[in-house]
């Protein structure tokens, strides 16, 4: 059976190159009827931090990717990777190495000064009818990895196609630290063996890893996943999505205003297609997924069709939960909701012309306060001509005898008649003046919803 994983190291918060890279993986195991584990690389003790950790947990909860497994914690394995480690020292592919770090530095000195690439020289590498160094007393040793001399290492990639390097291009690769603990390419390789991956999907900055790591599947007798490796996301100057220079992380998108199903569908597009199909719901997305039809070049992040995307799917979505998305952004903004209509029908009235839950929610203000109108509008549209006709209008809609939409509609309607006047010179003032901004929805419609009693003391 398929099983797939996610690794995020817990250096930062969760960014979206790591969300499509545990979205497609995901996809791979539910498409399959598989499993998928969220695995924290956590061995990098400088760098990883609890509330990284944490992020990625939130993060992962927030877009809604879920996982049967897990989360596991390489720190909490440590006992089980010396335990390879000492298998791999048994069956003689690892040996210790005794070399300092100024021999190292110095020879790599040497090997630059020659125009060559700096290399372990393998000198405390066993070999049959070989004389090894006596090992300097007090010295703690470093494990390597016997990497074969010759030959090749090769690999079908799933998305990159056939991949193949020559060993003489490999290190003698540091297995053990002198401490004993394990190195990172090796604790992945029994991770990964353990958890029975059968499907590695993850970025492509990993691919230089690769060759290592199925040396030491096969020196483990492990049995070889299959690989994926996808490609880069780059920003809309064609670099690399950096931390610093974009919004890249998932909090970001959440206080934007992001539904975290837009941003899954738009990940998913993110060098994955499926026909001319842009907008499409997860379970769409899993049952036409196929890493086949993951696209091996680096693909372009593109706002713009992130924000259409993400206009869509508050059209589809449920009133009610925009409604409980959006009241935390008016209660940041000191809005008091028990002064106006109820939320869920003014998002109902919004829902249609809105691209994030921001803009909802700045939106929905002036139903529960005006807002002063600028400069611009009160010229615009609240000149001596327009108040006086609006006065007129406050008089006469006052007993209008049903209250709702259409017989407001009928009113605006017969009252621009008999002043003479266009639909525009009745419907922008009372805009102005009602909700302070002439970006609304249908002013019939707008008028009902507030109700009576506060159009009129908005008017008066
Ligand atoms: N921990 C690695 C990272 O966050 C991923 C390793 C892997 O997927 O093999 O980049």
């Amino acid at each position: 059976t398929v099983r797939t994983r996610f690794a995020p190291s817990p250096t930062g918060l969760l960014h979206i190159g790591g969300v499509r890279t545990a979205l497609f993986s995901w996809a791979h195991a539910r498409k399959n009827g598989g499993a998928f584990v969220l695995r924290i690389e956590d061995t990098d003790l400088e760098r990883s931090t609890p509330e990284s950790v944490k992020a990625i947990l939130d993060g992962m909860h927030w877009v809604g990717i879920d996982y049967d497994e897990g989360p596991f914690y390489q720190m909490q394995r440590m006992d089980r990777y010396k335990e390879a480690v000492q298998q791999l020292l048994a069956s003689g592919h690892a040996y210790h190495c005794y070399m300092s770090k100024e021999e190292l530095d110095a020879m790599r000195a040497d090997q630059e000064a020659l125009g060559l690439k700096a290399k372990y020289d393998r000198r405390w590498r066993p070999e049959v009818g070989k004389t090894l160094p006596t090992p300097p007393a007090g010295v703690q040793p470093v494990l390597r990895f016997k990497t074969p001399l010759d030959g090749v290492v090769a690999w079908d990639d799933l998305v990159k196609g056939r991949i193949e390097i020559g060993n003489i291009e490999l290190d003698d690769l540091i297995i053990a630290r002198p401490d004993g603990t394990p190195t990172y390419n090796f604790c992945v390789v029994v991770d990964d063996w353990d958890m029975g991956i059968t499907q590695v999907i993850r970025g492509d900055d990993h691919v230089n890893n690769t060759p290592r790591q199925i040396h030491i599947f096969n020196a483990l007798g492990a049995p070889l996943p299959q690989f994926a490796h996808l490609p880069m996301i780059h920003n809309d100057q064609g670099q690399k999505l950096s931390k610093r220079r974009d919004a890249v992380s998932v909090v970001d998108y959440a206080s934007a205003g992001y539904l975290p199903e837009a941003l899954l569908n738009y990940l998913a597009r993110l060098g994955w297609g499926h026909g001319d199909d842009e907008l499409f719901t997860m379970a769409q997305f899993v049952e036409w997924f196929d890493l086949k039809d993951v696209s091996a070049s680096p693909s372009r992040f593109d706002k713009e069709k992130l924000l259409w995307l993400n206009a869509q799917h508050i059209k589809a979505a449920d009133t009610a939960r925009l409604a409980d998305l959006a009241k935390p952004f008016l209660d940041e903004k000191g809005i008091d909701l028990t002064s106006g209509p109820a939320l869920a029908d003014v998002v109902a009235l919004l829902k249609e012309r809105v691209q994030t839950i921001v803009e909802l929610a700045t939106e929905a203000t002036y139903f529960y306060q005006p807002l002063t109108p600028s400069d611009e509008i009160v010229a615009k549209h609240l000149g001596a001509d327009d108040l006086a006709r609006l006065a007129a209008f406050a008089a006469e809609i006052a007993s209008l005898e049903v209250w709702d939409t259409a017989s407001i509609s009928t009113f605006i309607k017969e009252f621009c008649k008999s002043q003479g006047v266009k639909m525009g010179q009745v419907g922008m003032p009372l805009r102005a003046k009602v909700c302070g901004t002439t970006h609304t929805p249908s002013v019939d419609a707008v008028l009902a919803l507030l109700g009576r009693a506060e159009v009129l003391k908005r008017l008066g």
